[in-house]
C-alpha cells in the first residue's frame, strides 16, 4: 500500500480546471518532489491531501484512508506545512508549540517531551522565548516544521517550504528533510527550485495546467534525451580536434553538433546505451585517440522545460464531462478548516 494514492483527481473552481485528472502514488518512506509553474495545481492537490479541500471528482488516500470520508483519521497520519501560516503576536516559540501540542491532545509529561523533541530536532531551543512573529523566514519555517511534526506523523506534506529562504536556511531545511526521510517518513514537497528537489527527492512529479506530465527519478531526467530524441555526448581526442567532426560526417546515426577545444558535442540518435558503446568502439577502431567520452547531463530545469515544450506541441487532453452541478461526491460540511 502506498503512503499517498491519488486516482483521477479533479478540482474545478467554477470553470477553472485547477486539477485535471491527476493520478499518482508515492511509496512509503520516500521523498517525492512536486514541481510546477505558478498556478499549476500543486497547492490545490496538497490541500485535498491535507483534508482542507474536496475533490470535484476522483479519490485521494493517505496510507489507504480516504481523505474525504475519513478526514480525522487522515489528520493523525499527516503533518501539513502550508506555504503561509499565521504565527501569533506576543506568543513565544515555546508557547506556540505548547498551544498546538495541547490542541493535539497531549498532556503533562508527554506534551513536554513532544515539544522538547521537535525543538531539538528543528534547533529551536535557543529561540524558545523569542516571539513567534519576530522570527526570520528560516526560523519561521523551522517553527512550522516543528508544529507539523508534533504528533510524529508518518507523512509530511510541505508546500513550498524553501520559498524565500537564504542559501544557508535552505541547506538546513534540506538536511532536516533528509533526516526525516531516513527515519522512514514519507515526504511530499512542492518547490520551484528544481535543482534542490533533485538532490533530496527519490522521485519528481511534474504538474502542468492541472495534469501530471512526468513522474520519475531525477537521475533519469538528467540523463534524458534531447528534444530530437537522441542523446548528447561530449567527445575529446588527443590529436587533431576536427577528427571528431570528420569522422561523424560518414556516420548515419551520429551527428556532429558543435566543436569544442579538443573535439566536440555529438548526438547519437538512439537512447540505447549499447549503441553508444558501438559508436565509441568504431571511433577507436577508426584511429581516433579518445581521451573523453561522456553523456551530457541536463539540469532539471532544462528537463522540465523540455517536457512542457513537448506537451505544448501535442494535442491537449480533453477534460471529461462533469455531471451538472459541481461534484459527484457527497460532501460533509463540517470539516473544512
Ligand atoms: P503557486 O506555485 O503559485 O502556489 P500552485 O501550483 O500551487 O501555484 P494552485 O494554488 O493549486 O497552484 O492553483 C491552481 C489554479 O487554481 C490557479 O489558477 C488558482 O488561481 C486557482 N485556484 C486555487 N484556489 C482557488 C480558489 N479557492 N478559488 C478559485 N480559484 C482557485
Amino acid at each position: 500500500m502506498s503512503a499517498l494514492k491519488i486516482n483521477n483527481l479533479y478540482r474545478y473552481f467554477g470553470d477553472l480546471q485547477a486539477v485535471n485528472g491527476v493520478t499518482f502514488e508515492v511509496p512509503h518512506g520516500s521523498v517525492c518532489g512536486f514541481v510546477g509553474a505558478n498556478g499549476a495545481g500543486k497547492t490545490t492537490t496538497m490541500r485535498i491531501l491535507a483534508t482542507l479541500d474536496y475533490p470535484t471528482l476522483g479519490s485521494a488516500e493517505v496510507c489507504g484512508i480516504n481523505v474525504v470520508h475519513h478526514p480525522a483519521e487522515v489528520r493523525k497520519l499527516i503533518g501539513w506545512m502550508p506555504d503561509h501560516f499565521g504565527n501569533y503576536e506576543h506568543m513565544t516559540v515555546l508557547e506556540y508549540l505548547d498551544f498546538y501540542a495541547r490542541a493535539l491532545g497531549y498532556k503533562g509529561k508527554e506534551r513536554r517531551q513532544r515539544i522538547q523533541e521537535v525543538m531539538d530536532f528543528t534547533d529551536l531551543v535557543p529561540l524558545a522565548e523569542r516571539f513567534s512573529n519576530k522570527l526570520s523566514k528560516g526560523m519561521t519555517q523551522r517553527l512550522g516544521l516543528g508544529r507539523a511534526l508534533l504528533h510524529d506523523p508518518q507523512v509530511l506534506i510541505m508546500d513550498e517550504p524553501a520559498a524565500g529562504l537564504d542559501p544557508k536556511a535552505r541547506v538546513e531545511l534540506k538536511h532536516l528533510i533528509r533526516v526525516l526521510a531516513t527515519e522512514g517518513k514519507t515526504i511530499f514537497i512542492s518547490s520551484h527550485i528544481l535543482s534542490e528537489l533533485g538532490e533530496m527527492c527519490d522521485s519528481l512529479l511534474f504538474i502542468n495546467n492541472g495534469r501530471i506530465v512526468h513522474h520519475g527519478d531525477s537521475e533519469a531526467l538528467r540523463r534524458g534525451s534531447d528534444t530530437l530524441g537522441g542523446v548528447l555526448y561530449d567527445v575529446q581526442v588527443d590529436g587533431k580536434p576536427d577528427s571528431v567532426s570528420d569522422w561523424c560526417v560518414l556516420q548515419p546515426n551520429v551527428e556532429f553538433l558543435e566543436a569544442r577545444k579538443q573535439g566536440g558535442r555529438i548526438r547519437i540518435d538512439t537512447e540505447d546505451p549499447t549503441k553508444a558503446a558501438d559508436v565509441l568502439a568504431r571511433m577507436i577502431k577508426d584511429g581516433l585517440r579518445i581521451t573523453e567520452f561522456h553523456r551530457e547531463q541536463r539540469n532539471l530545469e532544462d528537463a522540465f522545460i523540455d517536457i512542457i515544450g513537448r506537451l505544448d506541441s501535442g494535442k491537449p487532453a480533453i477534460p471529461p464531462p462533469l455531471p451538472s452541478g459541481t461534484s459527484n461526491i457527497e460532501l460533509p460540511t463540517s470539516n473544512i478548516e
